[in-house]
């Protein structure tokens, strides 16, 4: 594993609270909280995913099972990264709950073709990269850090996003698989912004709504819905 001179030693000035919550608005991102990168933190996710390849559900998606440990190690991806922000990119068609019964009514309307609602619009991976780059340029900007500190992923990379927006503990992965939050549903997209920067260079605001939030573990009780 290479490692890439860190900037850690160095004083830094921390981006503020209100910084930090003024671009997740303007960029249109939703705060899913911020996770400390310790080891091992997502051991038994690696576990379960190993266990998950063992049996073959992965089918023919042969690059899941590559580097399965990569998966579970951020650092792999920034060396040094010590925390997470995670972040989600809302893809409701509209707001309020008249989306719903439009979307149905399309459906059973034959002379209509029917695209899933998450696959309309732009390639959610540019969009979300390019917001997810512009706010590591703003944080490295303010907190005068190189840009190197900071990295997007955004599905492409090896990493286990789900596992960690559900250790940020903003929602919860549901037996779907996906994200859910008690605001938006699975119907959103998730970023993840890797940097150097320590978990507590951000708002106690922030660490906080991460840490008090409702337990990761699951709020989908009995129900079996999508299964
Ligand atoms: S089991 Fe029910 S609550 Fe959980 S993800 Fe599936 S549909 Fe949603």
């Amino acid at each position: 594993m290479s490692h890439v001179k860190s900037s850690i030693s160095t004083p830094h000035a921390n981006p503020s609270p209100l910084q930090v919550q003024n671009w997740l608005q303007a960029l249109g991102l939703l705060d899913l909280g911020l996770v400390s990168l310790e080891k091992g933190l997502l051991s038994k996710e690696l576990e379960r995913l190993r266990l998950w390849l063992s049996e073959g559900y992965h089918g023919d998606m042969a690059y899941l099972a590559r580097s399965p440990d990569q998966r579970a190690d951020p650092a792999q991806l920034l060396p040094e990264a010590q925390t997470a922000l995670v972040v989600g990119l809302p893809y409701l068609p509209k707001p309020g709950p008249q989306w719903r019964m439009d979307e149905e009514a399309a459906l059973t309307d034959p002379l209509r073709a029917v695209v899933s609602i998450y696959a309309r619009g732009r390639d959610y991976h540019k969009v979300l990269r390019g917001r997810l780059a512009e706010l590591a340029r703003l944080m490295a900007q303010a907190s005068q850090r190189p840009l190197a500190d900071f990295r997007a992923c955004v599905d492409s990379a090896p990493l286990m996003e789900v596992a960690l927006a559900a250790k940020a503990q903003q929602g919860w992965q549901g037996k779907n698989t996906l994200l859910l939050t008690r605001a938006q549903g699975s119907l959103l997209f998730l970023g993840v912004l890797l940097t150097r920067l320590p978990v507590n260079a951000f708002s106690k605001r922030l660490v906080q709504a991460s840490t008090a939030a409702a337990a990761a573990e699951g709020h989908c009780g009995s129900c079996t819905d999508c299964l």
